[in-house]
């Protein structure tokens, strides 16, 4: 029963969450919170299991459509890189995408900074891969942490990908290693420590994902991770957790018997998931001026 992102065995139940997106698995998952660095951590970690619960219609494995609400998030993406890049020095700049899939947000990152000649992705979607090299990105197939190569990156993004691995603290080390001097990681993941985790806690709260949220970091304990891997944050900023919303709320909604889900098709296939996600994504617009909402981008650089 130890906490996956500092190693502390002060850990305490912290909610039982069950797979109400894919359904993947009718089982109960326990998400433990740690005393020492607030993390949440799920306990067992279902480790041999990812063929089950990455089920093939898992949205990361499915690009190619964009939606209304993927669009705006391209529109803000842009922004975000403009600035990211905008710290980094030199003519020349490379970049990795961590959890890549097809390079889609490099190919973004490559529309707003003319500087960036080398872009490489890691992804285990061995179906990205031919989609990426046609965009012109480097492809390792495997997980980062397998990934070995002589090539250093002035930006890594790690964008919704920390909160899935058993060793958060091995794999910030090892994009730390990849790093130019002077150079950024970008992680975007979620935060518990906001509204909708506490209202939902107690019926698989959107942003554990169950059972593929692996450890949910708040700003103070992820900063205590990267500190672990001699990262410093640069900038940490709280963003929208709409998606977060959307589930939980269906689920609700299904709870209550005002909405049926069907457990053969992903929940955001559901037609009010988008409107879910409209709404909620203003209300935590206007919600993040005076409170903590469930997601958080950070930068990072090395120590
Ligand atoms: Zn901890």
């Amino acid at each position: 029963m130890t906490c996956l992102a500092c190693g502390s065995t002060a850990t305490r139940h912290w909610a039982t969450a069950k797979d109400v997106e894919y359904c993947s698995t009718p089982e109960s998952f326990d998400y433990l919170r740690c005393a020492d660095c607030d993390a949440l951590s799920i306990s067992p970690v279902p480790r041999g299991r990812l063929g089950e619960i990455y089920p093939d219609t898992y949205y990361s494995f499915s690009p190619g459509k964009l939606s209304v609400a993927e669009r705006i998030k391209q529109a803000l993406d842009r922004r975000t890189f403009a600035k990211l890049f905008g710290g980094v020095a030199g003519d020349q700049l490379s970049a990795l995408d961590v959890g890549g899939g097809a390079g889609w947000l490099l190919t973004q990152a490559k529309a707003v900074e003319p500087r960036l000649a080398h872009t490489q992705v890691v992804d285990i979607d061995g179906s990205a891969q031919d989609a990426a090299r046609t965009a012109g990105h480097d492809f390792f197939l495997g997980r980062i942490e397998d990934f070995e190569t002589d090539a250093r990156f002035d930006v890594i993004l790690m964008l919704n990908l920390i909160e899935h691995v058993d060793d958060p603290v091995a794999v910030l080390a090892k994009v730390r290693g990849l790093l130019k001097p002077g150079g950024r990681v970008l992680v975007k993941t979620p935060n518990h420590d906001s509204l909708d985790a506490r209202l939902f806690r107690e019926h698989s709260w959107g942003g554990l994902h169950a059972p593929r949220h692996w450890v949910v970091f708040t700003p103070e304990s992820f900063r205590k991770a990267a500190a672990k891997a001699s990262l410093a944050v640069e900038r940490l900023s709280l963003t929208q957790g709409a998606p977060f919303w959307a589930v939980s709320a269906l689920e609700w909604l299904s709870r209550k018997g005002a909405v049926s889900i069907r457990r053969d098709r992903p929940m955001c296939d559901h037609p009010l998931f988008g409107p879910l996600l409209a709404i909620f994504g203003g209300i935590d617009l206007i919600r993040g001026r005076f409170q903590r909402t469930s997601q958080m981008f950070v930068e990072l650089r090395a120590t």
